[in-house]
Formats: C-alpha cells, sequence, structure tokens
C-alpha cells in the first residue's frame, strides 16, 4: 500500500483524467434536490483541482442512489451541475450518456481545464454487474484513471475495479481516497495508543469479522447498541425483548468472547447497564437495569449511566479513536444520550489532542445534531467501506490501482 500511486505522482497536462467520485450525497427531495449534506463533494475538489491546475481535462464518473440500471429523474445528477460549478468556478459540462459516440465526441471537444460530468453511471446495469465490455467503453473516456470515490471501494463495479484494468500504469488514488487510507492506517495498529474501536448499531452480521479481526490489534474494543444483546445471550444473559439482528450463531459469539480472553493486548467491553422500554416509541415507559437481566416484554433502547461513564473514560484516555454506530436508538430523543455523551467525549479527546475518525451515516448524523463535525480529526465520507477496511482487507477498488 506504501507504493500506492496518488495524483501527485502524475502531470495531468493535455491529459484526460478520468476520475471516479461518490457525488451519492443526501439530498431534500422536496426542494429540487438540494444538497443538505455536501461532504463527500467538497472532500473531493482538491483532486479536481489538482488536475485542473496542472492544464489536464476532467471527465467526473458517480452513482446517485440506487436506480437499479434504469435512467430515471429523480436519480440523475443534473443537480450537481450548479452546485460543483459555483464550489469550483468553472463551468459544468455535463453528458447524458456515459459511454457511446455522443460522449466520446463531447470529450474530444474538451479543451484544457474544462471539466464533464457524466450521468448517473448507475443507468447502466453493467456497472453493478462489473461487466467488462462497458468498463472497455468506459476506459476509451481518458488517458488515467483515478479513484477518489472511497465510499463505493468495497464494491467490484465496473467503474471501480474493472475500469482500472485497461489503464495499465496510468491509475491512481485521488487526495480524498488517500485520506481516508491515512486515518484508517493511523487506527489499525499504526497510530498511538491507546487505541480505542467503538461499535455500535443494530447489525452483528455485517460486524462479526470486524471483531473478530481487532483480537490482538487494538487496545480497546467497546461494542454497544443494539450489537451488544446477542453477546450478552450468548454468555447467558436475560436480555427480554430487546432487538437481536438476523444473526443467531451465539456459540460463536460465545467463543469470540473466549479469544478475547485468552490474548491480553485488546480488551473488549460491553454496556453494563442500559435503559430499557417497554415499547419501541420516545415516550415509552422506561427504567435502567443491569444489561444482563432484562425483564420480558422489555427491550434495551440506550445505554445506561453507568456505562457511559466507564466508556467515556476509556474514550477520555485514548490517543487514537475510531467510532462506527450509534449506542442506542439515537433518533428518539430519551434514548439518544448514550450516543450524544460519547460523541461529546470523542471530541473533547480530540481536542486534548487524540486522533479520531468517525464513520457511517448514524454517528455522522448524531455527530451533526449536536454541530460537532468538525471538531472531529477525519470523517469517514464510507461507512460500508470503512467497516470493510476494518476486516483487514484491502479494498477490491484499492487493490484494482496497486494491481
Ligand atoms: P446499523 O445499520 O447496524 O449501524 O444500525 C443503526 C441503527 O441501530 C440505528 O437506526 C439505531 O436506532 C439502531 N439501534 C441502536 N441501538 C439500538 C437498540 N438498542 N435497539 C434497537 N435499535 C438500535
Amino acid at each position: 500500500m506504501e507504493n500506492i500511486k496518488t495524483v501527485s505522482d502524475f502531470n495531468f497536462k493535455n491529459k484526460i483524467a478520468l476520475v471516479r467520485v461518490d457525488f451519492n450525497v443526501p439530498v431534500n427531495n422536496n426542494q429540487s434536490s438540494q444538497v443538505i449534506d455536501d461532504t463527500r463533494i467538497l472532500y473531493s475538489l482538491p483532486t479536481i483541482q489538482k488536475i485542473i491546475s496542472d492544464s489536464g481535462k476532467v471527465v467526473l464518473i458517480s452513482h446517485f442512489g440506487r436506480p437499479k440500471g434504469k435512467c430515471s429523474k429523480i436519480y440523475s445528477l443534473k443537480f450537481i451541475i450548479s452546485y460543483l460549478s459555483k464550489r469550483l468556478k468553472i463551468p459544468i459540462q455535463f453528458s447524458e450518456n456515459c459511454i457511446g459516440k455522443a460522449v466520446e465526441k463531447k470529450i474530444s471537444e474538451l479543451k484544457n481545464r474544462e471539466i464533464l460530468l457524466l450521468e448517473n453511471i448507475r443507468f447502466y446495469k453493467e456497472e453493478e454487474e462489473g461487466d467488462e465490455n462497458f468498463a472497455f467503453q468506459l476506459s476509451k473516456l481518458g488517458d488515467i484513471y483515478v479513484n477518489d470515490a472511497f465510499g463505493v471501494s468495497h464494491r467490484t463495479h465496473a467503474s471501480i475495479t474493472i475500469v482500472p484494468k485497461f489503464f495499465r500504469e496510468k491509475k491512481c488514488i485521488g487526495f480524498l481516497m488517500e485520506k481516508e487510507i491515512q486515518s484508517l492506517k493511523k487506527v489499525l495498529g499504526k497510530g498511538i495508543a491507546p487505541i480505542t474501536i467503538l461499535l455500535g448499531g443494530a447489525k452483528i452480521s455485517s460486524k462479526i469479522a470486524i471483531i473478530e479481526n481487532l483480537i490482538n490489534l487494538v487496545d480497546y474494543l467497546l461494542i454497544g447498541g443494539a450489537m451488544s444483546y446477542p453477546f450478552i445471550k450468548a454468555q447467558g444473559g436475560k436480555i427480554g425483548n430487546s432487538l437481536v439482528d438476523e444473526y443467531k450463531d451465539f456459540e460463536a459469539l460465545k467463543k469470540i468472547i473466549e479469544q478475547y480472553q485468552k490474548q491480553k493486548k485488546t480488551k473488549i467491553f460491553f454496556p453494563k447497564d442500559v435503559i430499557i422500554a417497554n415499547s419501541f416509541k420516545n415516550s415509552a415507559k422506561t427504567k435502567i437495569v443491569p444489561i444482563h437481566s432484562i425483564p420480558n416484554g422489555w427491550m434495551g433502547l440506550d445505554i445506561g449511566p453507568t456505562s457511559i461513564k466507564n466508556f467515556c473514560e476509556i474514550i477520555n484516555f485514548s490517543r487514537t479513536i475510531l467510532w462506527n454506530g450509534p449506542l442506542g436508538v439515537f433518533e428518539f430523543q430519551n434514548f439518544s444520550s448514550g450516543t450524544t455523551s460519547i460523541a461529546k467525549a470523542i471530541v473533547r479527546a480530540t481536542e486534548n489532542g487524540a486522533f479520531s475518525l468517525v464513520g457511517g451515516g448514524d454517528s455522522i448524523a448524531a455527530l451533526k445534531m449536536k454541530k460537532y463535525e468538525t471538531k472531529i480529526s477525519y470523517l469517514s465520507t464510507g461507512g460500508g467501506a470503512m467497516l470493510e477496511s476494518l476486516k483487514d482487507k484491502i479494498l477490491p477498488g484499492i487493490k484494482a490501482i496497486i494491481s
């Protein structure tokens, strides 16, 4: 990974850069696709600016939403044109097609320092299928391929893993990708100790491989949210009606805990107490109980005060922190204090010099609820891609640049 090429290794003068970006941003559909959160766009500007300042030409490829291989007005990328041209102070040209004679002609007329944005790449079913011929057609559009789309680099889609094959040594990552890789490297063993990873959310199945991989790699692993209940159940605890996702291999969970107990480096912590509710709503009746003894008819919806205190203490003395996933149903105000207290502790640790990396839509939304988003060292632009990286995997999109 040390020798992966970046945009800094190329001079783009008179060259056409085919740049895969991730402009899949949240929008307000009621107000003609107004961008609600522009983080992904903002983070990809330095790459585009570098190519322009070299006097190169830029062809931008992105997806938006899940149009499932069909053209559809609501998934058009046209709304990005005015947004991007305002930010870059350059007019943005647009192509309705991603492959074929019409787009090839447009690109042949493109001058140095000009930008062409292609329509949503997912209007072609071949994109998600990783189709070779489609990828070859796309590869004809540029001289140098740049991947700056971290948010989809865990997918084996045509524009991510197949297109780069046709560029031999003329391919690289952009500045956004470089920052994501560097930030993850700081957490996965190369950062300043103590290193703490905090995982929350509901879906345990997608995070089992991560929990297994982190043994012996980091100093503290804190697990909260609905993810903790299957582990508590696996150890014989009573979790009442708390949420357990489709993952039901409690024996495997028991073994994971035993593996953690066998080694000394990584300490794993679960919440000690929880706020339970008698129904899944904000106004439900609540009680605070030990996590191992949740009565039937009740469900744990947030971590309790003792758990908040314990988790925050660990965060306070950590020097490197990664957080992905809420600690409770933070969407309900009465069950959001675990998540917001953790967010606050991470901000405080960052102010005291720790490196913090936060990813995942819910964790970033929780930070934004408290206007903490600028107080974190790095906000990842890809929750899923970040989780995949924690499984000790080189993402397919990164592999495609190295090979
Ligand atoms: P995930 O997609 O796995 O990151 O899960 C995120 C979701 O987990 C959020 O919508 C939270 O409301 C939900 N969540 C977190 N803790 C709990 C809990 N204790 N019970 C039910 N849902 C939870």
